[in-house]
């Protein structure tokens, strides 16, 4: 059933003239969002403030704008001002709903206020038949998520939670899940017999731009690495769904991260790049990582001891995604050359490009022209289209209102991947500084077996 109408909290902030606008701007254009749009913050905003607002955001993204579309787009806009910590607000918004039955609501706002909002949704009575989506990050830890669950559970039930990773909305992360259980030829070696290891970076070439005060209170592993990454992991070492439908994809993911073995501090390098501590917003003595690499294990027969290695940092070299599944040697050697030279990683690998675009490549040895037996290394490259490609939050968005989940976190996958990372939260090494442009603290490399090495993606 669809919503009819969309309430967006925070919609005076950042994310929301970031992400939100251009994608509510798109699905009008497109003619899937044509119900109430009303905003809710605290800033005491006109509606007009609120359009104008909403103009700048999606001009600033670089969308061609069609005024007649704009105009339909800001002609489903309103206004509600007021802190959420008030019930007078919650009556507002009753007002602003009378003619609606069915909303959702996005919480586009500091988790710290996720809560207070749910109960005063709940309290007010407007929670009935509605549905809510919440922002990332979804707790800061397994007691605060399991605490946020249930307070989102004494309001709303499960099938009324659409809980954000971005992440499972982006065209190449949806394209593992596709690629992997569209082809046949690819399970039979899916598995510890013929997986050497698997490696994800998830790379930025910049800092934590303005965001001191929240990057303080969040960090490399809670900000990418227990979502994302995970999210990542899980629609690799996944299990074939046995039918159709929503469980069946969750069922499975959620398998995989009650699989994982709960990292030890002997599995994580923390890294924090070499002026961090200035940066607006920072505490002097930050012992908080802005760099992190870890080794995973997944004690399931399919992937018992194989390293899944993990990393993601802030002023690295590039600004890049990609998934290495390295492929184990052929069990004798019958040329002299079939070692690849060192750097060159294994003869045989999968790489997934997730961004910033979206590929997918297959290393092999081939021969090279001439009559020894001496080959080489080539990929077979596969670059996925990017003609018209959707945002994630576009087609998360139109997801939830139409009530579609599979692109949303359940609440036993969230808990459990926290779980994974619960003990190195708060026991762990002080953080090793690196410098901008680099690949990290040098110790990541201790993390790997011997044979391994990292595979730094290319930019652009
Ligand atoms: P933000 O810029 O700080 O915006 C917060 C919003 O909440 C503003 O609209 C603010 O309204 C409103 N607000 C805060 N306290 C309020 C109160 N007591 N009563 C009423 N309104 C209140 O935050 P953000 O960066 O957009 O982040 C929002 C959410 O998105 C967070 O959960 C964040 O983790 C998530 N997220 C953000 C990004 C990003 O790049 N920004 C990326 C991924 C996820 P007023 O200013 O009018 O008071």
């Amino acid at each position: 059933v669809r919503s009819d109408a969309l309430v967006v909290f925070g919609v005076t902030g950042d994310l929301v003239h970031k992400m939100v606008f251009p994608a509510l701007y798109r699905l009008v254009r497109k003619g899937v969002l044509d119900i109430p749009v009303i905003g809710v913050a605290s800033s005491p905003w006109t509606e007009q403030e609120l359009k104008e607002h909403a103009t700048d955001s999606v001009r600033k993204s670089g969308e061609e704008i069609d005024q007649t579309v704009l105009a339909r787009f800001l002609g489903l806009l309103s206004y509600v001002g007021g802190d959420y910590k008030d019930d007078g607000t919650f009556q507002a918004l009753g007002k602003a709903l009378e003619n609606v039955s069915r909303p959702s609501f996005y919480l586009a706002i500091p988790p710290s206020l996720f809560e207070t909002v749910i109960r005063g949704l709940g309290a007010s009575g407007l929670s009935r038949q509605a549905r809510v989506i919440v922002e990332k990050p979804f707790g800061r830890d397994l007691a605060s998520a399991r605490k946020l669950n249930e307070a989102a559970h004494s309001v709303f039930p499960e099938d009324a939670i659409f809980r954000i990773d971005h992440y499972l909305g982006k065209e190449a992360i949806m394209n593992i899940l596709y690629f992997r259980f569209a082809n046949s030829f690819l399970e039979p070696v899916w598995n510890r017999n013929y997986v050497d290891s698997v490696q994800i970076t998830l790379a930025e070439d910049f800092g934590i731009k303005e965001r001191g005060a929240f990057y303080e209170s969040a960090g490399c592993l809670r900000d990418v690495v227990q979502n994302h990454l995970f999210q990542i992991v899980a629609l690799l070492a996944m299990d074939p769904p046995a039918y159709q439908g929503y469980d069946a994809v969750h069922d499975e993911k959620a398998k995989v991260f009650r699989a994982m073995r709960p990292l030890d501090e002997k599995d994580l390098v923390r890294g924090q790049y070499i002026g961090y501590r200035d940066e607006q917003g920072v505490a002097k003595d930050s012992d908080v990582e802005t760099f992190c690499a870890l080794r995973l294990l997944i004690d399931s027969w399919r992937w018992k001891d194989v390293p899944w290695y993990l990393r993601s940092g802030k002023n690295l070299p590039v600004s890049a995604c990609e998934v290495l599944v390295e492929m184990k040697p052929p069990p004798q050697r019958l040329f002299d050359d079939s070692d690849p030279p060192p750097g060159e990683g294994r003869s045989n690998y999968l790489r997934f490009r997730i961004s910033p675009n979206s590929a997918v490549a297959l290393a092999v040895r081939v021969k090279s022209a001439g009559k020894e037996f001496v080959g080489e290394q080539r990929e077979l490259f596969l670059q996925n289209e990017q003609r018209g490609e959707e945002g994630p939050y576009e087609r998360l968005l139109a997801g939830a209102l139409s009530g579609n989940r599979s692109l949303f976190s359940r609440e036993d996958a969230v808990e459990a991947a926290w779980a994974v990372v619960d003990p190195v939260l708060s026991r762990h090494q002080p953080v090793r500084p690196y410098a901008i442009g680099t690949w990290g603290p040098a110790e990541a490399d201790s993390l790997l077996g011997i044979d391994d090495r990292w595979h730094n993606p290319n930019p652009g």
